[in-house]
This record gives C-alpha cells, structure tokens and sequence, in this order.
C-alpha cells in the first residue's frame, strides 16, 4: 500500500493465530489472579485509545470475573513514528476503591504509561495493574512495572492489530513491522 510521500511495506511479525493464542493465556492469567472480585465491584479494565481497542476487545472476552470497561485517550506519535514525548490524557473516570487494569497496545519509551498511571493513582484505586499487548524493552526510557506481556517486541515500528500508522492498517487482523522508505 502506499502513503502520500511514502513507499510502506509491512514485513509480518505475530499472525492472527499467535495473537489469539497468547490472548487467551493472559485472560487466564487474569482470570486467576483476580479470582476474588464479586460482581459488586467488578474488575475495571481501562483501556487506552485508539491502539488497543481491538485487543481489549478480545482480550474482555477472555476473562472468565466480573469486569467492565472503560477508555482513556492518549496519544504520543501524533502522525509520525517517534515518539514526540507529549501525551495527552483526557478521561472522566470512577476510578476510586475500583480494582484496575490498564490496557495498552504498546509499552515503548514507558512515558504515556507513566503519565497514565501517576494520574489514575491520584483517584486512589484499590490496585492498579498494567496489562500490554506489546512491550519493547530496548527502547524504555521510563521505569513501568508490566504485570501481564502479550509479545516482547524488537525496537521497530508495528503495525496492525488495532495499532495504527497515521490512522491507516488498523484493521490487520495480524501483527507486522512498517517500513518506510522515501518515495
Ligand atoms: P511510549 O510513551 O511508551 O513511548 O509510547 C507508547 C505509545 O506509543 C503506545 O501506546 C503506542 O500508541 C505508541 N507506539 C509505541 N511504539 C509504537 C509502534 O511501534 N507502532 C505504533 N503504531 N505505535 C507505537
């Protein structure tokens, strides 16, 4: 496909299969380690726009406790492929005495994660986890305790699955590296 300016190929990393597979483990996981919950407080899963609304999506429906769901958006990479280190987050959340776990797409430099949790932390959750679909180790700059990785990835640039270029291959059912070259 190409991009206005750009030649993109995208080079396949997780199919859909593996994607689904390691998708049910972690709501297993989940599932157990939240074992407690009662439906009179439910499991809030907060999940971060626009990257991981699919894998929330099958993630949810994996999970075997009560849970619901709400979103928060933020947004580091604006139309480009690095980060620019400015994340806005805008929410309305009840979050107080609500036992919480955020999804996310990717955890890269660890900044929007960092930002996202020292903001929740102030509505004074019962618990606070982190759940990625995606972690790149290689390119952390920010400290952020990860409770549950989808795929340890290389310091590249993904795309599909939920997980976007300038708005385009979202609805990939599978994960690849984008590669841009100059037109
Ligand atoms: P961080 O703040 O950890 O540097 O960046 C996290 C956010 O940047 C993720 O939620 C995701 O939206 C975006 N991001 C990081 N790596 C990639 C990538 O490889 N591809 C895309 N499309 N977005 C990424």
């Amino acid at each position: 496909m190409s991009l206005e300016g750009t030649f993109n190929t995208i080079v396949p990393l997780i199919s859909a299969d593996e994607i689904h597979r390691r998708i049910k483990e972690m709501g297993k996981a989940i599932s157990n380690d939240y074992g407690t919950i009662t439906p009179e407080n439910p499991l809030l899963l907060i999940v971060v726009l626009k990257g991981a609304f699919i894998f929330a999506a099958d993630l949810m429906r994996t999970i075997t406790v009560p849970c619901t769901v709400d979103f928060i958006f933020a947004s580091s990479y604006g139309s480009g492929t690095q980060s620019s280190g400015n994340v806005a987050i805008r929410h309305k959340l009840i979050v107080t005495g609500r036992s919480v776990l955020i999804v996310e797409d990717i955890i890269d430099t660890g900044l929007t994660m960092q930002q996202i949790t020292a903001e929740l932390i102030t509505m004074k959750p019962a618990s606070l986890g982190i759940c990625t679909l995606l972690d790149k180790p290689d390119a952390r700059k920010h400290h952020v305790d990860i409770d549950y990785t989808g795929f340890i990835v290389p310091n590249t640039f993904i795309v599909g699955y939920g997980i976007d270029y300038d708005e385009h291959y979202r609805e990939l059912p599978s994960l690849g590296v984008l590669n841009s070259d100059p037109a």
